[in-house]
């Protein structure tokens, strides 16, 4: 019993262990980690498979092993469907045959029946609540090992009798940890997804902030186009004078339209993938977004140094948000107006931005809690979109400097890992 109980334990961490390395690796706006991104979903639960099965917690025969592969069996091929199932049936299978003994063929013919069978509840399974699925995966989990005894019982005579004890605990044992897996990706999507809806949201409050600011700037277009409609309504310019005017009606519509697209392409809340990028590009086209906010708030953004070659992994809408939130604080913490100063430079092995004003500045306590979230001097803050600058930086192994100064203003340097020097085309 002892050595069942150490053997279960040991079974259950396997299985525990997929989703405690998901949870270390896992990056914000991968919402769905289990569903979207199945090839570590099938490398991970192939290694549980392995090793439950390598270190099974009662082996009464050859014949008769006793592990909690079926948990990942059943849990891979609900949540990541028949190609993952199907990878995991011949990890399964292969690890099985290796194993050897007469119980093969049940335990083969058993991981093929959940392999193929299990993925047709998927669609199901991704549209009931979480109660309605921990039931479920608990029925399929005790279903199959039904299926296990009774084939047993009908293919080899085994008498079930005999160890009768052993197959209702793992019935329950094995229906119990499947179900509180389940229970436990849940929860974890479930994070994923409440953190993703606060960078949305933090990212919609910054949006309305810089409406006002854009709506705003169109303003100057909007009147130079009326003017000009109106003047030549008005009187009958020469042919020349009339193409000069049309001309710059359309300069200025198309200014217009630009300042929208830009602001569009950030209010756009899609993410992309990590990809090589220039930090020049990306600085600039928020330097763009944001002159309308900043000329409303008196700062003047200046750019003092700028490395154009510099490129780094990155997903550039989250790189972008993360400026903004840097610049807009920045912007804010000069009431009176002042100048941003940015630098991007570069080393062999570090890219490096850095945002410079003249503001209020901080004190050592207040540095401390930046990124802490709700955290905010602000009477509007939300205090989040330092907590997400951290977070976004981080996922792009970058780091944050801060030097403040209360009343002379302060210092933010990201550095990031230089891909131009470390990947030789
Ligand atoms: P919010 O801007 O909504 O207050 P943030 O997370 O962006 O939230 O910033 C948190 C707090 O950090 C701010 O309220 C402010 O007190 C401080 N802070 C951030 N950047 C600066 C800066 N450049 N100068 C002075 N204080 C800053
Ligand atoms: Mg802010």
């Amino acid at each position: 019993m002892e050595a069942m109980m150490t053997g279960m334990i040991n079974n259950i961490f396997f299985i525990i262990f997929p989703i405690v390395v998901y949870q270390l690796l896992t990056t914000t706006g991968q919402r769905n980690f289990f569903v979207s991104h199945r090839l570590s979903l099938t490398i991970l639960f192939s290694i549980s498979i392995i090793l439950c099965m390598m270190f099974p917690y009662q082996v009464v025969s050859e014949d008769y092993i006793f592990d909690l592969r079926q948990v990942p069996m059943i849990l891979g091929a609900l949540y990541g469907g028949p190609l993952v199932s199907a990878v995991l049936f011949l990890v399964a299978a292969i690890t099985r045959i290796i194993i050897g003994g007469d119980g093969m063929y049940i335990a083969v013919l058993n991981q093929l029946i959940i392999a193929a069978g299990v993925p047709f509840l998927r669609p199901m399974y991704m549209r009931i609540n979480r109660l309605m699925k921990v039931v479920l995966v608990f029925i399929i989990s005790i279903v199959s090992l039904l299926f296990n005894m009774l084939a047993g019982h009908f293919f080899f005579g085994d008498p079930i009798h005999d160890i009768i004890e052993i197959w209702l605990v793992l019935m329950l044992n094995q229906g119990a940890i499947t179900a509180l897996t389940a229970l436990l990706i849940e929860h974890i999507q479930r994070q994923e997804y409440m953190f993703n809806s606060l960078l949305k949201h933090e990212k919609m409050e910054t949006v309305s902030h810089f409406a006002a600011a854009v709506s705003h700037e169109l303003r100057n277009p909007l009147q130079s186009i009326k003017g000009f409609v109106q003047l030549m309504k008005e009187y009958d310019y020469s042919r020349d004078k009339q193409i000069e005017f049309h001309e710059m009606v359309l300069k200025e519509i198309e200014s217009a339209e630009d300042l929208i697209d830009d602001y569009l392409v950030y209010a756009k809340p899609t993410y992309g993938q990590l990809e090589a990028s220039s930090v020049s590009c990306e600085v600039q086209h928020v330097l763009k977004i944001m002159v309308p906010y900043a000329n409303g708030k008196g700062v003047e953004m200046h750019i003092t140094e700028m490395d154009g070659n510099a490129e780094i992994l990155m997903d550039r809408h989250k790189f972008q948000q993360a400026i903004v939130n840097i610049i807009r604080n920045g912007i804010e913490a000069m009431s009176n107006g002042g100048m941003l100063a940015i630098a991007i430079k570069s080393t062999p092995s570090k890219v490096s931005v850095h945002i410079t004003d003249e503001g209020i500045g901080m004190t050592k306590e207040e540095v401390r809690r930046l990124g802490e979230p709700y955290f905010s001097s602000k009477i509007k803050g939300t205090g989040l979109g330092m907590m997400v600058t951290y977070s976004i930086v981080s996922q792009m192994n970058g780091q944050i400097f801060v030097d403040s100064e209360k009343g002379k203003g302060t210092e933010f340097r990201l550095e990031f890992p230089n891909l131009t020097n470390s990947i030789k085309k």
